[in-house]
């Protein structure tokens, strides 16, 4: 502990002092000084040093939390919850953060340990590097580097969604300051630190999906026309678990829950994104289209071969399914014979013509 530190909370102890446990107060017959289990009063200034230094932790703590740490009320209550500060005295805080106390985001996992004189310090990485020693993973410090970072998933493939299951991993920011590991989680998911906190405080500003339709201009001002039941199935096919790492809030409307499964993500979603109204406007357009009865011949299994296609496909495990897996329906060469077989020279299924 530094003597400034001891200082500034004697001439905070002016104010009135309360924070995880100390409270330091100044009176007419001297400062008051008291932690759990220890409380003295009608101090001098050496005597409340003295104090101050028997619980070195609690001043510490207090400097970090009183001059270091984000004022913001998001920021703060974010780095608090990292460490569990509602939760645990500082002395089990202390000695849990000597170690490391870790906590995940999305896909990332944020450990928090103790620098010098109470200052915190972060890591952030991928989960999947968790056990990973730092100079074998590609180390930043500045948080605009995550920009960079968020843009393509492992296979170089661009993100449209920042909070899809599909962050690259093989990277790490293993000593940021609390500023700085706010700024970069908000690099990497979005608001998502806000929302969190406006969720916790009930302040979250739900907007359902008529509403947000009902505000579409442009060349989205069609997709108010979807039912509840193609928008359950557009938050089935976009908002879970597998496809975005928000828990989604939204329904259909105030008085209408969606049956499609919320996902059980640490932040919400409050409204359906760019990515989802993107997509529902040619939902819009395919819901338009007439029903008709189409004829084909297909074996047992040619039928089940075209649901495993589209159980492969739906699921992202194209490519996991290997050539020589010829067992799997959506195989490559079973895919390509299928066609062979089925498929005439202008790619129609059984030669059937889509329109009469
Ligand atoms: S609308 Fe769905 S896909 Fe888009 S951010 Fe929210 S939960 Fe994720």
């Amino acid at each position: 502990m530094q003597p400034e530190q001891v200082e500034a909370l004697r001439e905070a102890a002016g104010e009135g002092v309360e924070c995880d446990g100390l409270e330091a107060e100044r009176g007419d017959d001297g400062y008051r000084f008291a932690v759990p289990g220890d409380e003295r009063t009608g101090l001098n200034a050496e005597a409340f040093e003295a104090a101050a230094r028997d619980a070195a932790a609690y001043v510490t703590n207090w400097h970090f939390w009183t001059r270091e740490a984000p004022t913001h009320d998001a920021r703060r209550a974010f780095l608090r919850w990292l460490e569990a500060a509602d939760e645990h005295a500082v002395p089990d805080r202390y000695e849990a953060l000597a170690d490391g106390t870790a906590r995940g985001w999305g896909q990332l996992r944020i450990t928090v340990t103790l620098g010098d004189d109470g200052c915190r310090r972060y890591d952030l990485r991928h989960e999947a590097d968790a056990g990973t020693p730092v100079a074998d993973l590609d180390a930043f410090h500045d948080p605009r580097d995550a920009r960079e970072l968020v843009t393509f998933d492992d296979r170089e493939r661009y993100r449209p969604l920042k909070t899809a299951p599909t962050l690259r991993t093989g990277w790490a920011f293993p000593d940021l300051s609390a500023a700085d590991l706010v700024e970069t989680v908000g690099v990497v998911y979005p608001a998502t630190v806000v929302n969190w906190h406006r969720e916790r405080e009930g302040d979250l500003d739900v907007s359902h999906w008529r509403e947000t339709a009902e505000r579409q201009t442009g060349i989205y001002d069609i997709v108010d026309e979807l039912d509840a039941e193609a928008v359950d199935r557009i938050a089935a096919s976009c908002c879970v678990d597998s496809q975005c790492l928000k828990r989604r809030e939204w329904d259909f409307d105030a008085d209408h829950e969606l049956d499609a499964d919320r996902g059980d993500g640490e932040f919400p979603c409050r409204e359906p994104c760019s990515l989802v109204v993107a997509a529902a406007r040619k939902w819009t357009k395919l819901e338009e289209e007439e029903p008709h009865t189409y004829e084909f011949e297909l074996t047992p299994s040619e039928k089940e071969q075209l649901e495993a296609i589209v159980d492969a496909v739906a699921d992202g495990r194209v490519d996991e399914i290997r050539e020589a897996d010829v067992y799997e329906g959506a195989n490559r060469y079973r895919a390509r014979y299928l066609r062979e077989k089925l498929f005439d020279d202008e790619g129609r299924l059984g030669g059937v013509p889509t329109e009469e």
